[in-house]
């Protein structure tokens, strides 16, 4: 598709795309002048659904009118509520029903998946992760390790990008697990690098990781709701992911969890237990054994807080309606349009480290700033956009297929030009 550099032209791709329609159900922030803000953020935070308030009304009335109750006769049930979530979450990140649970926060399914998929034994003790990973995962990661007994200064090896590039090869992960491959328990990325916006081939990761003989986990956080992860068909063991980034269920809400069907039913796996991953039709018998329902829902601890699992629901209803394969589609337009408008700028201040083929990427791309302080990041905010800085000298920007337009495109680098 060729492009052009007018608003006319944006203003006639959000005309001729049949999903602009969906902007219309969200909120977007106001800037302090009344405008609309430029809000390219929502792979930190997404967007409030208009509908999210109704949801969440519907269930206060219940429980209002019904007290403990509800759980069975709301008019949706609170029981089986997470229920409800599982087919949409399920073709979101491309898995099979019983592969997938909402429940608990990201970092603490973490936790729980390494439990049960770091096993560290003999001289098999290692986990790779990428350079540049989420802190958050680098920490639980090495607190895994340390739990375990090991140094996490030796058993944690980086898969880093080459001197002077900015993403990590695979050809380098593979040289990697055939120097070390015998002594890696654990390989676990995220699906799509919160820094630079790389998506990995998650298959490939998968393949390389069984032939070491180490098991494979993702990070889905800035992945799910944003590309096409087919968890299924990567064959990682587990993926977790949170649901407030793309997939727009509010701050700090509930996280989500795969656990491919090769697992489903494996007692052997060592794992954390609480009642709600324990067979639904004894759980309220109460008996002493634990026996885990099958799949990932046996991962299950508590029974979960109903109120931030309604605004998942809201939100999953927006993509149900839209379609994800849809999304997708828009998505690599919209991102290929910012990109091809950042690139016209011609400008070498500004470099795009996110990779340039759309199968390498979602939505966002990183905006690499030269000779970079926080100053033109701060002076873009003061003009209406809302992104994200990190340091030492990136801009991210994601432009979210659900919300936002070909103008919002348009009108951040307009701004970005001006403020340079
Ligand atoms: C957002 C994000 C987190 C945040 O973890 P929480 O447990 O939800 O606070 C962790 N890891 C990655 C890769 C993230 O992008």
């Amino acid at each position: 598709m060729t492009f052009k550099t007018d608003r006319n032209f944006a203003l006639q791709l959000d005309r001729e795309d049949s999903l602009s329609r969906f902007r219309e159900s969200f909120y977007i922030p106001k800037h302090t002048d009344g405008t609309e803000s430029i809000y390219l953020c929502g792979n930190s935070l997404g967007l409030q659904p208009r509908q999210t308030k109704a949801y969440l009304d519907q269930e206060l009335d219940d429980w209002a009118r019904l007290g403990v109750e509800g759980h069975f006769h709301a008019a949706n049930p609170w029981m089986p509520y997470h229920e409800i979530l599982t087919e949409t979450t399920a073709q979101v990140v491309g898995a099979k029903p019983h592969e997938v649970v909402i429940m608990n926060t990201l970092t603490t399914n973490l936790h729980l998946m390494m439990v049960s998929f770091y096993q560290p034994k003999g001289k098999r003790t290692k986990i790779i992760i990428e350079a540049d990973a989420f802190p958050s995962d680098r920490y639980a990661v090495a607190s895994q390790v340390q739990f375990h007994g090991y140094d996490d200064k030796e058993n944690i090896i980086e898969w880093s990008p080459r001197v002077g590039e900015h993403t990590p090869r695979i050809e380098d992960l593979e040289t990697l697990l055939k120097e070390q491959g015998d002594s890696i328990a654990l390989i676990m990325v995220g699906a799509v690098n919160y820094y630079t916006g790389q998506f990995f081939d998650l298959k490939k990761i998968t393949s390389l990781g069984h032939a070491a003989g180490a098991m494979v986990g993702f990070d889905c956080a800035h992945g799910a709701g944003n590309v096409n992860l087919e968890l299924h068909d990567s064959a990682a063991d587990f993926a977790v992911w949170c649901t407030y980034k793309y997939m727009n269920s509010g701050p700090g809400s509930l996280g989500g969890c795969f656990v491919h069907e090769r697992h489903a039913n494996n007692t052997d796996l060592p794992r954390f237990t609480g009642w709600w991953g324990h067979n639904k039709d004894t759980r309220f018998k109460m008996r002493d054994d634990f026996e885990p329902m099958p799949g990932a829902e046996g991962w299950q601890l508590s029974n979960p807080p109903i109120l931030s699992m309604v605004a998942i629901r809201a939100s999953l209803d927006l993509f149900a309606q839209a379609g994800f394969d849809h999304l997708r589609e828009r998505s690599i337009k919209l991102t290929g349009y910012l990109e091809y408008l950042l690139k016209e700028l011609k400008d070498d201040r500004i470099s795009i480290i996110t990779p340039s083929t759309a199968k390498d990427r979602g939505c966002q791309l990183s905006l690499a700033v030269k000779n970079a302080d926080k100053s033109l990041f701060e002076a873009i905010t003061a003009k209406g956009v809302i992104a994200d800085w990190r340091e030492p000298d990136v801009i991210r920007v994601a432009p979210v297929p659900l919300y936002n337009n070909y103008e919002d495109c348009w009108r951040f680098v307009e701004v970005l030009k001006s403020e340079m």
